[in-house]
């Protein structure tokens, strides 16, 4: 496993500190090894690094409480949401306190005539959405995890449809946030646009939780479509479906998906999800809109993939079906672990300008045919951004320094394309120094950021910057 940054260890809590916990919280505060541990792992390739206790917060007056103590007693204190991040995020790497938001999961207002909505920021997507289909309505940001509303924000996340609908940069319009003094503030009213002074709202998305708790967030909403018809398509080589998607977007096809899985990913999806497509690169697409518009979109596709050596469309307009392929498409990421029995997972994370994009791909598919670990690509593409998920063996250290290798081509290759080294996973523990590479000074001026809304390092330390 990788070594987790080390830093000075919280020393465990003082027993002022559990007294005023446990007075006031009672059993929304656990110190048992198990609960501990589930905060303390992450999905992918980190070393576990275990909190001192976790509180599962149920009210922004919790969140106040926890942080108003933490900073009289100098603990660290490090939200958790779903810990589905990629990058080692949600790991208190210097012990202290995990936030657990997953109890505040309240939907407090659909405005519906306004599309928007207002949660509490343990909402899951999956639960937003089941609560807003009667309405008409969804919301589109979907990282194909269960990751709470609050999570995604601090991640910036994205997913499948954020070539037509956005990230979460888009979808959030205001935030409810308690500051690192114990102050409850909102950046922003309800309004679709604002010139109010500065845009915290952004200030907070991305910052995963290095710069205040998120208690409630407002969100765009959409309509849901008439029409939704998804499709999958084999190619002769990755080069031609990379050129599809970049063409279609070219021509301001509205594509609400378009997401790649290589030869490699296709095998391991065939196996993992019982499914038997050709296993040759394939888009996976999706259009939305009126039977008009969606049958537009389908012949100008139809049309641009023959030409790059696309095989026919194989449709799927049932629901059923849709919700079968995407759900393949989701478990890209354990197929690939399925390919090795007890492999660990690393997943990159690159993001290029889309007119980069056929080049970017091909040379790391170069790359990956000379590399002995296990790899798979998968990508949003219609975005310029794709994963690389390697299926290390967690005893073989030379091929931890093989894909670290790799990963690090991977990222000076997006940035020599003026792309960036992360799209939508954030930096986390993983990618501090590709962070610098990629904005030089600029990670200063975050610094200074961070220090001035968080002075004494409490909010999430050793995320994002080298030193807290
Ligand atoms: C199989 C798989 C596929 C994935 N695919 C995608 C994808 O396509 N696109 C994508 O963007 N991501 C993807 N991810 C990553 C992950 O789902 C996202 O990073 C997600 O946004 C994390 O949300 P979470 O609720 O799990 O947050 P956590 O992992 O619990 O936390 C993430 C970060 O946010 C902070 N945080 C959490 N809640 C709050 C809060 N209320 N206030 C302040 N800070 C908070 C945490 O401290 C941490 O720094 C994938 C993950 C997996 C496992």
């Amino acid at each position: 496993m990788k070594e987790v940054k080390s830093l000075p260890p919280s020393g465990g809590l003082s027993r002022a500190a559990r007294e005023a916990l446990d007075g006031t919280l009672g059993d929304r505060v656990s110190y048992a090894e198990a609960i501990r541990s589930q905060h303390g792992s992450s999905e992918t390739h980190f070393a576990p690094s275990l909190p001192d206790a976790v509180v599962f917060a149920e009210s922004t007056e919790d969140v106040i409480f926890v942080v108003r103590l933490c900073a009289a007693h100098d603990i660290k204190l490090t939200a958790f949401g779903a810990g589905t991040s990629i990058e080692g995020q949600a790991l208190p790497v210097a012990g202290g306190i995990s936030l657990d938001m997953s109890r505040m999961n309240r939907v407090l207002a659909v405005n519906a005539e306004d599309f928007d909505v207002t949660v509490e920021a343990g909402v899951t997507r999956v639960a937003l959405n089941n609560h807003l289909r009667d309405q008409g309505l969804f919301f589109p940001v979907d990282p194909g995890a269960d990751a709470t509303i609050g999570g995604m924000a601090s991640t910036r996340a994205s997913g499948t449809n954020a070539v037509r609908y956005g990230t979460m940069r888009e979808a959030v319009l205001s935030l409810r946030v308690v500051t690192a003094d114990g102050r409850d503030i909102r950046t922003a009213r309800r309004a679709r646009k604002s010139a109010a002074g500065y845009d915290l709202t952004r200030l907070f998305v991305g910052a995963e939780g290095t710069l205040g708790i998120i208690t409630e967030v407002t969100l765009r909403l959409h309509p849901i479509p008439d029409i939704i018809a998804s499709a999958v398509c084999g190619f002769e080589t990755l080069d031609g479906a990379a050129r599809t998607v970049i063409e279609a977007i070219q021509l301001g096809v509205p594509l609400a998906r378009a997401e790649l899985l290589d030869d490699a990913q296709m095998r391991a999806v065939n196996r993992w999800s019982t499914l038997d497509y050709p296993e040759k690169t394939t888009l996976f697409l999706e259009f939305h809109g009126s039977q008009a518009a969606v049958d537009e979109q389908v012949s100008m596709v139809g049309e641009i993939a023959a030409a790059n050596g696309g095989g026919a469309f194989a449709w799927s307009s049932q629901a059923e079906e849709r919700t079968r392929l995407w759900k393949a498409r989701h478990e890209a990421y354990y197929a690939t672990l399925g390919l090795r029995p007890g492999s660990v997972g690393w997943a990159t994370d690159v993001c290029v300008p889309i007119g980069r994009l056929a080049d970017c791909i091909s040379q790391t598919k170069r790359d990956l045919d000379a590399a002995s670990v296990p790899a798979t690509i998968c990508g949003h593409v219609g975005d310029g951004n794709f994963h690389v998920v390697f299926a290390l063996d967690p005893d073989a250290p030379a091929e931890w320094e093989e894909v670290e290798a790799i990963n690090t081509r991977l990222v000076a290759r997006a940035l020599s394309m003026d792309g960036t080294c992360t799209g939508e996973h954030g930096i986390g523990l993983g990618k501090q120094e590709a962070l610098v590479d990629e904005l030089g000074e600029a990670v200063d001026v975050m610094y200074q950021i961070k220090r001035a809304l968080d002075p004494r390092g409490m909010f999430n330390p050793g995320k994002i910057f080298k030193s807290n």
